[in-house]
């Protein structure tokens, strides 16, 4: 009997991972790819702003019992912030079509060379992933925030970054930040100026409004939803559904029947609840999955499937170890001599180089970065 199959692929999560792998996949099987989102879809205009709306912008299933003020205890929010706390680990992560994409800070910064040493797999080093980071950079429109004389476009916070590093004998740079200024690279679009961008999605010109961690609401910020997945969606017709929280990957016998026993060279059933639905719990069967979850989602849906479900029971205890938040430290400069209009432009313009880029020294590289 031939399993009838739903999907060639079902993708799970919609940050970097989930995006480009629908986007690749939908390409090569045209509609048959479904990608999975916990979180919702936010078209222009929907993040929250007001204080009523802000305090309930948060992740909180209650059977999931995250640690939440007494107010919304018990309140199931689909929110777009999704802040977990751990013994020695606090982490802020979002939920939303695009992932960390929605809330992260715009840089597209390529790692030194020294940071591939022996430790990375020989598929993970500089010169194998050099033509990917191109090709992700083209696509998600990195570049620094336009050059010209349009008073409108001085941002204080970036000189007086500059000047500093000046001061202190280091380089500071523009960065590479995704963020839509228009499609013509020179000739930037007015500022507020709507037009479709390369794949066909509506963005506007950024208008400076320095909200980029709470979510773009002009839809300047390249997000994935404006570009791989537009792409997958409208391109490729990948089915997209949000407010599904994926719950269990089963491996499936000859027969399509679910066998945890089995290694997945029949594939599997995927299983989620939709949120919009009553928790209502759905399947399909697909040849393959990729679990882009992010590192905590990914982490402990598998772990769910190995030692609660026990349908991967051969997935390695290394699961869940050895992995660490990332390297960001962030603090504040107050009373300074000049002001610097910190509420002004994208969140981050640009860094100086501590022994990161140039002069290489692991025991004290670093990158300092402005903040709006
Ligand atoms: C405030 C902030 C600023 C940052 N700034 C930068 C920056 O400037 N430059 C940079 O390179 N990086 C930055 N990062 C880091 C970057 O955002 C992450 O590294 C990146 O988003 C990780 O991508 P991912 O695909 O692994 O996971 P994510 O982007 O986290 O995506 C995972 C997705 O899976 C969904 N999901 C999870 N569990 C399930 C489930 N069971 N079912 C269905 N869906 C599920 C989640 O809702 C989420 O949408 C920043 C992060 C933050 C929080
Ligand atoms: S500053 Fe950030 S939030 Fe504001 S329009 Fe530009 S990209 Fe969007």
């Amino acid at each position: 009997m031939s399993i009838q199959y739903d999907y060639e692929a079902i993708v799970i999560g919609s940050g970097f991972g989930g995006s480009i792998n629908t986007c690749r996949l939908s390409k090569k099987w045209p509609g048959q790819v479904l990608l999975l989102e916990r979180g919702k879809r936010y078209p222009m205009g929907s993040f929250a702003r007001s204080p009523h709306d802000m305090a309930r912008n948060f992740w909180n299933l209650p059977q999931e019992k995250r640690d939440m003020p007494d107010k919304l205890q018990g309140e199931e929010c689909h929110g777009l912030f999704d802040i977990r706390n751990f013994d020695h680990m606090d982490a802020v992560i979002s939920a939303g079509l695009g992932g960390g994409s929605l809330i992260y800070a715009n840089v597209f910064l390529q790692p030194p060379d020294e940071v591939f040493d022996s430790n990375w797999p020989a598929n993970a080093q500089k010169d194998v992933l050099q033509p990917y980071y191109a090709i992700a950079k083209q696509v998600l429109g990195a570049r620094p925030i336009p050059q010209n004389n349009e008073p409108r476009r001085k941002i204080i916070r970036t000189e007086l970054f500059q000047n500093f590093a000046k001061a202190d004998g280091h380089d500071s740079k523009l960065l590479d930040i995704n963020v839509f200024f228009g499609n013509d690279f020179d000739n930037p679009t007015p500022i507020g100026v709507q037009e479709k961008n390369r794949y066909g999605a509506v963005q506007t010109s950024c208008v400076y409004c320095a909200e980029c961690d709470v979510g773009c609401n002009t839809h300047s910020k390249n997000t994935l939803d404006l570009n791989y997945l537009h792409v997958a969606e409208h391109r490729y017709q990948a089915h997209i559904h949000t407010q599904v929280l994926a719950q269990k990957i089963v491996p499936i016998d000859a027969s399509g029947q679910d066998n945890p026993a089995m290694n997945g060279e029949f594939g599997y059933r995927v299983y989620w609840q939709d949120l919009k639905d009553a928790h209502k719990e759905c399947s399909a069967l697909t040849r393959r999955v990729v679990v882009s979850a992010g590192t905590l989602g990914t982490n402990e849906l598998l772990m769910r499937c190995r030692d609660l479900h026990k349908t991967l029971p051969n997935i390695s205890q290394q699961l869940g170890r050895h992995f660490s938040g990332n390297g960001d430290f962030l603090s504040f400069v107050i009373e300074g001599d000049k002001p610097a209009d910190p509420n002004y432009g994208p969140v981050i313009t640009q860094g100086t180089d501590y022994n990161l880029f140039k002069n290489f020294d692991r025991s004290k590289a670093f990158i300092l970065e402005d903040a709006s």
